[in-house]
C-alpha cells in the first residue's frame, strides 16, 4: 500500500493526517465526519468558534458543498485554483456545523500541491484542515515542524518538503453584496482586484471574531517579537534577534540574524517567514526585532502575520 493509500484510509476511518499544501502544512480530517473534525480541534487545542477551511480537489467537488457560487467567485477560482485562495460561501446542509463553527457559511479551497490533491482524490472526501500546529503558535512549513508539535499524537504525516508559498491562503467572503477580504494571504489582493474590482477589507471590532486569521494574537513565537515602528529605539542590554528583508544596517547589536530574502523578494520572504521565526525562537533570545516589509503583494500577508505574532496582551 502506498503512503497516499494509507493516508486516505486513515481519513476514511475518521483519523487525522498531516499533509503538505503550498501554503503551510495542514492537519486534515474527513470534513463530512463530525467526530473526525472534533479531533482536529482537540489535538490543536483550537477553540470551536474558529471554523476550518475545507480542501477539495476541484471546482465540481466544491460546488457540492455550497448553495451557490456567485459569478465573481467563479471568475476568481478559475484563475487561482489550485492555489492559495479560500472563498467563503453559503454552505449546503451536508457540511457539519462543527466545521463552520455553526455558521451558515463554509470556507473552501483547492490546494496546489500534488500530495494534497492525491490525498483528497484517493480518500474521496473533502478534507477539513487548519494549519498543523498548536493553536496560536507559529505555522508549520515543513514536516519536521509538524513532528515537533504533534509527534505521535497524529496517525500520519505526509512529507512533501518545504511549502512553496509559506503563508496561509487569502480568505475572501462572498456572503455580502460586495466581496470582503477576511485575511490577506498567498493570493495577492492586487491580482484579485484586477479581476473582480474593489474588495472591502474587513474591519473587526475588538473581541469580535470574523475569521480565525483575525484573532489578535496568532502565529506567535515564545520569544517576544517586536514589530519595529519607524522611529522605535532598539532595546538595550538584551539578546536580540533580527528579522527582515535584506540585512540589518548595523548587525552589531544582534546575536542572530534571519534575512527573509537577501534580494528583497516578497515571495521568497513569505516562503521563509515561519521557518525563520522558528529558528530565531530556538536561539534563546530576549527579543525578536522584526521589521515590516512593503505592504504590497505577499508583503500584506507577511505584515499581517508579524503584527499578530507581536501582539501583547
Ligand atoms: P487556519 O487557521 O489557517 O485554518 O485559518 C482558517 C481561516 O478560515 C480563517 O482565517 C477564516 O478566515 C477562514 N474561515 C473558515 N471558515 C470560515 C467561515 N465560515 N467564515 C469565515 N471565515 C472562515
Ligand atoms: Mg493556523
Amino acid at each position: 500500500m502506498s503512503d497516499i493509500q494509507k493516508a486516505a484510509q486513515i481519513i476514511q476511518e475518521g483519523g487525522l493526517v498531516a499533509f503538505p499544501t503550498e501554503t503551510v502544512y495542514g492537519l486534515g480530517a474527513d470534513a463530512l465526519n463530525p467526530y473526525a473534525v472534533a479531533q482536529v480541534f482537540e489535538v490543536k487545542n483550537r477553540p470551536t468558534f474558529d471554523p476550518l477551511i475545507v480542501h477539495v480537489a476541484d471546482l465540481r467537488q466544491a460546488e457540492i458543498l455550497v448553495q451557490k457560487f456567485p459569478s465573481a467567485a467563479l471568475k476568481l477560482v478559475e484563475k487561482f485554483w489550485p492555489g492559495p485562495l479560500t472563498v467563503v460561501l453559503p454552505k449546503s446542509p451536508m457540511v457539519p456545523d462543527i466545521v463552520t463553527s455553526s455558521m451558515p457559511t463554509v470556507a473552501i479551497r483547492v490546494p496546489n500541491h500534488p500530495l494534497a490533491l492525491e490525498l483528497i482524490r484517493e480518500s474521496g472526501r473533502p478534507i477539513a484542515a487548519p494549519s498543523a500546529n498548536l493553536f496560536g503558535q507559529v505555522s508549520p512549513t515543513t514536516a519536521e515542524h509538524v513532528r515537533k508539535s504533534f509527534g505521535k499524537k497524529i496517525e500520519m504525516i505526509l512529507d512533501g518538503g518545504p511549502c512553496q508559498v509559506g503563508v496561509e491562503s487569502t480568505v475572501l467572503s462572498f456572503i455580502d453584496k460586495e466581496p470582503v477580504l477576511l485575511r490577506p494571504g498567498g493570493a495577492p489582493l492586487e491580482e484579485i482586484q484586477a479581476l473582480i474590482g474593489p474588495v472591502r477589507v474587513a474591519q473587526k471590532a475588538p473581541g469580535q471574531i470574523l475569521a480565525p486569521g483575525q484573532l489578535e494574537s496568532h502565529y506567535a513565537p515564545r520569544t517576544p517579537l517586536i514589530l519595529a515602528g519607524p522611529q522605535e529605539a532598539l532595546p538595550q542590554g538584551q539578546r536580540l534577534g533580527w528579522l527582515g528583508l535584506g540585512k540589518p544596517a548595523d548587525p552589531g547589536p544582534f546575536a542572530a540574524v534571519e534575512s527573509l530574502s537577501e534580494h528583497q523578494d516578497l515571495r521568497e520572504a513569505a516562503a521563509n517567514l515561519f521557518a525563520a521565526v522558528r529558528r530565531l525562537d530556538e536561539r534563546n533570545l530576549d527579543v525578536i526585532w522584526a521589521l515590516p516589509v512593503p505592504d504590497q503583494g505577499l508583503g500584506r500577508a507577511i505584515n499581517d502575520r508579524l503584527t499578530k505574532a507581536s501582539h501583547r496582551k
